[in-house]
């Protein structure tokens, strides 16, 4: 069988190769425990590249949300309960937020944090 996140051959009965196995195995271990960042450091830690991390954070297998939208869901909620709010929101709701974010900023506004142009104000 193929790797579901990144084609790679992974044997005769594993829906993933071993480096993707590694990621989701710290992604599990981790989560919710430690911010993206920590986590990044981690991955750099196991000898993993961006780029097989970010393949399996941001595959998405059938319909369901990401693994990043779940580990940005799980760190959120942590975030709130630390600031005494709920922190109710679940990983279709990053899903959600993400898309809607993406399809208003490919219309042509100023994006989020860039400098307005010299003498505008
Ligand atoms: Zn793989």
């Amino acid at each position: 069988m193929r790797c579901v996140y990144c084609r790679a051959r992974a044997g005769l009965l594993r829906r993933t190769c071993p480096t993707c196995a590694r990621v989701i195995a710290i992604v599990d271990k981790t989560a919710g425990n430690v911010g993206f960042q920590t986590l990044v450091d981690i991955f750099k830690a196991e000898g993993l590249t961006k780029e097989q991390v970010d393949r399996v954070l941001d595959a998405h297998i059938g319909q369901g949300a990401s693994i990043r939208d779940r580990l940005t869901s799980q760190m959120t909620n942590a975030l709130m309960r630390g600031l005494g709010m709920p922190g109710r929101q679940s990983p279709d709701d990053v899903k959600r937020v993400r898309e809607s974010m993406n399809s208003s900023s490919a219309q042509g506004t100023y994006s989020q944090g860039e400098e307005p142009p010299p003498g505008a104000h």
